[in-house]
């Protein structure tokens, strides 16, 4: 008799509880992986992917105006939100079942109902059956914070915003970080007036700042309302069903829908995790050492709900790290230098390595070179938008320690030059690469 009903049982079917279930299977071991909600979890589910169809399908409303100044005859254009929002759920849907075929193909047994850990090798479901298993993976990721303020349940979080009935005329979204920036686009390109209101002084804190002070002039030119230093007080319904916002030090404001994007939490509560003496930190997230150990040997953790960084490829290279050193006899960890990531807002910004500011802190000598330039589309189609393209250097040795960037197609163009900086190659070795002309990233190679 087995000592255990599995050798693997995971909490959450999300990137990275999918990746280390799929692979620990392939790599021989019995596992089971258990979801409360739906296999795919928040990239796939309510996140990244349905995200990033809204930001295409926003964008059309540019295209289809740069498109009269190339010679287009475009007619009056009507947007249609339900027929946008249903595509874009059926695609979850086909996601959704693409990820649990893969399980399934792998012999992962998937189970629909939620978890909780009873002890080191034991989970509860909520059927009331017990299962042990020889090794317990959370990742339950993360979910969205609200602010602790009267009112906060008329809001609502990036878990509904894919479901809206209508699209609201007037937005008011809270927050200045990734989700904030990039729904301000997205329901600016529909039409809705945005108002973005954030409690500090900035957006997108821990991006270069360069790059943000251009996204901030380039979404108030468009219209994009912002409100700073604006903590939210109260949210209260008026008769007629719209929503009043009370912020400190400004005037209410009228809106129909509130949105909050104000971080994400840990998803740990009320996941028994006492009972098997795993430790959390202040901010809830499960405490792992570098091979994603908690502090009770059988239970390990990826992802968002470790707080390390929140981002799908980096929980999906956990989950696989994990399953390789565990079940794969083949010890592997992550390595976190150079991570590259991207805001999808209108235009994107994308950006790897170190800021100038940090790169100044931490080398003291440094280099920057800019390339501020109005990409040619936009040139003809009159847009009055430009890109931004910074790149930092360590001034002794000439290596590139970070690259930062504002424009159209900047996170498709970021992926391939992270390489680059990755590798660490000297800035000479981006100027002896021949520019790719016409084209926005050869001006990596022609910074001077
Ligand atoms: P972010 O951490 O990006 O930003 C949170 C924002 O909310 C900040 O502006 C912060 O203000 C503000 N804030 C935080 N707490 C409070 C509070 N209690 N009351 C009021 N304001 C508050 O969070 P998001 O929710 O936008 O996204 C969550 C995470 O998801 C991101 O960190 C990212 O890792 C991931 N994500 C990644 C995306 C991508 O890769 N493109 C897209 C979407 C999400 P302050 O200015 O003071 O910091």
């Amino acid at each position: 008799m087995p000592a255990y009903d599995y050798d693997l049982f995971v909490i959450g079917a999300g990137s990275g509880g999918v990746r280390a279930s799929r692979v620990a299977a392939a790599h021989g071991a019995k596992v089971a992986i258990c979801e409360e909600y739906r296999v795919g979890g928040t990239c796939v589910i309510r996140g990244c992917v349905p995200k990033k169809l809204l930001v295409y399908g926003a964008h059309f409303a540019e295209d289809l105006q740069d498109a009269k100044r190339f010679g287009w005859d475009v007619p009056d254009c009507r947007f249609d939100w339900p027929t946008l929002r249903d595509n874009v759920l059926a695609d979850v849907d086909r996601l959704n079942r693409a990820y649990t075929d893969t399980l399934n193909n792998n012999k992962v047994e998937i189970i629909l109902e939620r978890a909780t850990v009873e002890g080191p090798n034991a989970v509860k479901l909520a059927s009331g059956k017990t299962v042990t298993a020889g090794k317990i993976l959370i990742a339950t990721g993360a979910w969205p914070i609200i602010p602790d303020v009267p009112g906060a349940e008329l809001g609502i979080t990036s878990n509904e915003v894919f479901h809206l009935d209508a699209l609201p005329k007037r937005i008011v979204i809270a927050g200045g970080g990734y989700i904030a920036n990039e729904f301000a686009g997205i329901f600016h390109e529909f039409r809705s007036h945005v108002t973005l209101v954030n409690r500090s002084d900035t957006i997108l804190r821990g991006y270069d700042e360069s790059v943000r002070d251009r996204l901030l002039q380039i979404s108030m030119m468009k219209g994009i309302e912002f409100k700073f230093n604006a903590p939210f007080e109260k949210v209260e319904k008026q008769q007629d069903g719209t929503l009043k916002i009370f912020l400190k030090g400004c005037d209410p404001i009228e809106a129909d829908a509130v949105l909050f994007a104000t971080g994400r939490r840990p998803h740990t509560e009320g996941l028994g995790l006492e009972n098997a003496g795993v430790e959390i930190d202040a901010n809830g997230a499960i405490v792992v050492d570098a091979d994603n150990k908690s502090s009770c040997d059988s239970i390990y953790a990826v992802g968002d709900v470790t707080n390390r960084v929140q981002l799908t490829p980096v929980a999906i290279r956990e989950g696989q790290a994990f399953a390789d050193t565990i079940f794969g006899g083949k010890p592997t960890r992550v390595d976190y230098g150079c991570i590259p990531s991207a805001v999808f807002s209108h235009p994107p910004i994308a950006g790897v390595g170190m800021t100038e500011g940090q790169a100044r802190n931490k080398l003291g000598s440094i280099k920057v070179y800019q390339s501020d330039f109005r990409p040619m589309k936009n040139v003809l189609a009159g847009r009055n938008e430009r890109a931004l393209y910074k790149m930092i250097c360590n001034a002794e040795t000439d290596v590139v320690v970070g690259l930062h960037m504002i424009g159209p197609d900047a996170p498709e163009i970021l992926q391939a030059a992270a390489i680059a900086v990755k590798a660490g190659l000297t800035k000479q070795a981006w100027d002896d690469t021949v520019a790719l002309h016409p084209s926005m990233a050869e001006e990596l190679v022609l910074l001077r």
